[in-house]
């Protein structure tokens, strides 16, 4: 049995940074991923696009970087056309995602990939993990893996509602860069809206990388019919199959998006960490940078408590931490995406509003 005073399941960003703030606090710290990380990392389906600020925080080199980015043209397919400017980065998730796991492991991490948590029990003050070669036992638990997080499901957490979670699709396709530079511009992602005509609440995306175009449609749960035939409708647009022609299918893959919150976020010394709780925003999908956040706020919490002598509170400054920082405006985000995705009038007023102002100005002033 090995013991260590944190075990953070799942090394994606959130899992990743969370690790690395235990040990940087002098925490022993083991980090289980079921992937193998190496030899290029496993591919996870994910658009990529991160703001400029996360890569000059982290310091990201410039060569890991897919493409750099300077603007959002957001498509209505009435035929409305917005465009928001704004410097960001499309990254590969396998790259990026070894990236942090690297910088967790310089931290004095124990990064132990291919190791899938595959049992976890509550034994008196402690939790013990199985996986398939080794036993584990520790004290706090950070649950950073993913949306469908095998450890909540273990620990008997209530899972998401059908109404916060989105259905992806993701599509790899291999093209050329000069052909990506003519069609969708050497610098834009491209964002395709439309209720009525399209996606009833969701959107779809084509990021280019760069020789590959990450295709991309993600539509509510429990309102789709027919996901492939619903996918093939957003390939059919015309500006969408100007650019894939000639492309080649390299990856093909669903996933889902959490776009509300789990209806807890702590218990008994378990932490739930980005997707795993459900902290992404509910009107982009965006979730790597509050995946980071949360878990380094996890590993503050246990921190501040155990200085005060104040384990009780533990739930409580989590959540605290969270919502000072961002959690308040994901609330609203998710209040506000219900009155967006309403009916397109709505839609379009907020995607001309989404061309001025940031998505989280445009909730907070209540400009919709
Ligand atoms: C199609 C799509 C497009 C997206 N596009 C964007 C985007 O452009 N920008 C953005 O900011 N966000 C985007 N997101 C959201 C983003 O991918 C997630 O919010 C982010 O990955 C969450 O990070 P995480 O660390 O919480 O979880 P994850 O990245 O899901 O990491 C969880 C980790 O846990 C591991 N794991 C799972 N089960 C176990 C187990 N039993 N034992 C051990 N390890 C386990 C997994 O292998 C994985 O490495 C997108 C999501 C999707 C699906």
């Amino acid at each position: 049995m090995q013991n260590y005073d944190i075990i953070v399941v799942g090394a994606g960003p959130g899992g990743s940074i969370a690790a690395k703030t235990a040990a940087e606090n002098g925490y022993s710290v083991c980090l289980l991923e079921k992937e193998s990380l190496n030899e290029g990392g496993r591919y996870k389906a994910c658009g990529g696009a991160i703001a400029w600020e996360l890569v000059e925080e982290i310091d990201y080199p410039e060569n890991m970087i897919g493409r750099i980015i300077e603007s959002l043209e957001l498509h209505h397919v009435d035929g409305y056309d917005f465009s928001k400017k704004g410097k960001g980065a499309v990254i590969w998730r396998s790259v990026f995602d070894k990236f942090l796991s690297d910088m967790a492991v310089a931290s004095g991490v124990i990064l132990k990939d291919r190791e899938r948590l595959i049992r976890i029990v509550k034994i008196g003050d402690s939790y013990q993990i199985n996986t398939k070669n080794e036993k584990y036992s520790t004290k706090y638990v950070i649950a950073a893996d993913g949306v469908t997080s095998s450890t909540l499901k273990a620990l008997k957490w209530p899972f998401f509602e059908k109404s916060n979670l989105i259905l992806t699709i993701t599509k790899e396709m291999k093209t050329s860069k000069s052909y990506i530079n003519s069609t969708l511009g050497s610098d834009v992602v491209h964002l395709f809206f439309g209720i009525k005509n399209l996606i009833p609440i969701g959107y779809a995306w084509l990021f280019p990388k760069e020789e590959i175009i990450t295709v991309g449609w993600g539509n509510q749960i429990n309102l789709i019919k027919n996901s492939r035939e619903e996918f093939k409708k957003f390939v059919a647009l015309p500006f969408v199959q100007t650019a894939l022609k000639n492309s080649a299918i390299e990856i093909f893959k669903p996933h889902l998006i959490p776009v509300g919150l789990r209806s807890q976020l702590y218990k008994e010394n378990v932490f739930a960490v980005g997707d795993a709780g459900g902290i992404v925003d509910p009107i982009s999908g965006k979730g790597i940078p509050y995946a980071m956040m949360s878990g380094q706020f996890a590993i503050e919490s246990i921190k501040s408590c155990e200085s005060k002598d104040r384990l009780d509170k533990l739930g409580t400054q989590y959540e605290r931490l969270l919502d000072k920082n961002f959690l308040r405006v994901l609330k609203a985000k998710r209040t506000a995406r219900d009155k967006i995705f309403d009916n397109d009038e709505t839609l379009k007023k907020f995607l001309s509003l989404w061309e001025k102002y940031r998505s989280s100005e445009i909730v907070m002033r209540k400009l919709i």
